[in-house]
């Protein structure tokens, strides 16, 4: 049995926790928020889309339901989403995501996930942190320094140190500085966003059941999404550059009417004013993209999550690759039956790949998303045509795999680089 400390109790901390706690090793997570599960108050920031919902696809779903968490409590987090539609010029097109098994993708409640995922912990017996912020990590020790609110420091020491701790990850910075060769590129989006929030999501009348985009027909210039949780609120992202006229920092208050006017015209107008109220006093979210040249180090320290790999959320990924970083990691455990020696590098070998893959889709997707594309559609019939006509030779359009399936990120981005070749024989575009 292991000693394990985690450094971040977020979504991959507690599911890691979960995972390995379950195995039998000593699990201790370091939170600098307080318990979910006695108030919800530190995990829910308007200001932050992150913090609010998030689309979980299958691959996140089997992730979750892999550490013995039952469906039905799971789905009671979100909002079970059947397709999605995309505004051009105010019409609405629909795209339908037929399941191709019986898990359908959910639009989650972040917090009450998050509640979901603590309580399973608290039942695998994981140690729990909270209001410890980790202010310093020896990775060569496996052991890391801790502040509480009173400002006093308590000394954590493992044989193993994980860090879930996010984009900004203390236990990666002390990778930089202690690893030999370790390469780490932190890069900013260039549009970053604001979160617009609509307590009561039925005077929206947009349907629950769809995640909506918007910005199609904005020649790369703004993306948005709506989504709904089961609090009953509708959540706008709006993705934007941060200066000009049309930005997220913009004065020009026409401009910005004109903007919610034009892009959400669909939408009543007593919504549509509150919604440009919110845009104009919120302040400005960055959206920030990491990329490690190794995820572990030594036997001593793995990173996972958005710690390893945080990116941008184009395609919705994150979490989901996240939460199977926790699942390989289990699997990795009980097929080297706790050798961290052979572990770790393995881990790197596996998911260093498929971060990189992901992370290539959602960049290249931003530019589907915020960008007029007529044969877009015509590109998913053309798929759907194919596959039914040539079903060994002609791979499922990438969305669906995506959506419904755990397929390897790797596999799919070759999935969706032959698809591009087709298309260009068959000048569809
Ligand atoms: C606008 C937006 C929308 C998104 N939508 C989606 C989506 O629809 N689907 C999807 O799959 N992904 C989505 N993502 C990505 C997703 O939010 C992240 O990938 C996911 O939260 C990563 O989980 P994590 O546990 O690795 O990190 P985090 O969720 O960032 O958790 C890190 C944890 O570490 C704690 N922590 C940090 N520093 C310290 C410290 N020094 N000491 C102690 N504790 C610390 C934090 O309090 C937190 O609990 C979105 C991201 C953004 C920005």
């Amino acid at each position: 049995m292991s000693k394990i400390i985690i450094v971040g109790g977020g979504l991959a901390g507690s599911l890691t926790a979960i995972y390995l706690a379950k195995q039998g090793h000593e699990v201790h997570i370091i939170e600098k928020r307080g318990n979910p599960l006695e108030s919800q108050a530190d995990y829910i920031d308007q200001v932050s889309a992150r913090a609010i919902g998030v689309s979980m696809t299958v691959r996140g779903i089997e992730a979750v339901l892999a550490a013995g968490i039952p469906l039905d409590e799971l789905q009671a987090c979100g909002v079970e989403v059947s397709g999605m539609a995309f505004f051009i010029k105010g019409q609405p097109k629909i795209r339908d995501l037929p399941p191709l098994d019986t898990l359908k993708p959910l639009s989650l409640s972040r917090s009450m996930f998050q509640v979901l995922l603590n309580k399973y912990a608290h039942k695998a017996k994981v140690h729990y942190h909270y209001l410890q912020r980790c202010v310093d990590v020896d990775i060569e020790r496996a052991s890391v320094i801790t502040q509480n609110q009173y400002g006093e420091f308590v000394n954590h020491q493992g044989d193993l140190l994980i860090a879930a701790d996010g984009a900004r990850s203390v236990v990666r910075d002390a990778f930089q500085t202690h690893s030999r060769r370790f390469e780490f590129h932190q890069s900013f989006f260039k549009h970053g966003y604001k979160t617009l929030v609509i307590p009561d999501a039925t005077e929206v009348g947009l349907r629950k059941d769809i995640l909506y985009f918007f910005g199609m027909d904005s020649g790369g210039e703004f993306a948005g999404r709506a989504a709904t949780i089961p609090d009953g609120s509708i959540s706008f992202a709006v993705c934007l550059p941060y200066t000009g006229k049309v930005s997220l920092h913009s004065e020009d208050t026409q401009a910005m009417k004109d903007f919610f006017e034009r892009y959400y015209a669909m939408i009543p107008k007593h919504i549509r004013e509150s919604m440009y109220q919110q845009f104009m006093e919120k302040p400005s979210n960055d959206l920030i993209n990491v990329r490690s040249s190794t995820f572990h180090y030594k036997n001593r320290a793995l990173l996972l999550g958005d710690a390893a790999h945080a990116t941008a959320p184009f395609l919705g990924q994150g979490m989901n690759m996240a939460l199977e970083d926790a699942f390989v990691l289990d699997r990795l455990f009980a097929e080297f039956e706790g050798n961290l020696t052979e572990i770790l590098p393995r881990f790197t070998d596996l998911r260093k790949k498929e971060a990189d893959a992901m992370q290539d889709m959602a960049r290249a997707n931003y530019d589907v998303l915020s960008c007029s594309n007529p044969v877009f559609f015509m590109r998913a019939k053309f798929a759907r045509y194919m596959t039914k006509q040539f079903p060994d030779r002609y791979p499922p359009d990438m969305a669906e795999k995506l959506y419904f399936t755990s397929m390897a990120y790797s596999e799919l981005r070759d999935v969706q680089q032959k698809q591009n070749v087709w298309y260009k024989i068959g000048r569809m575009n």
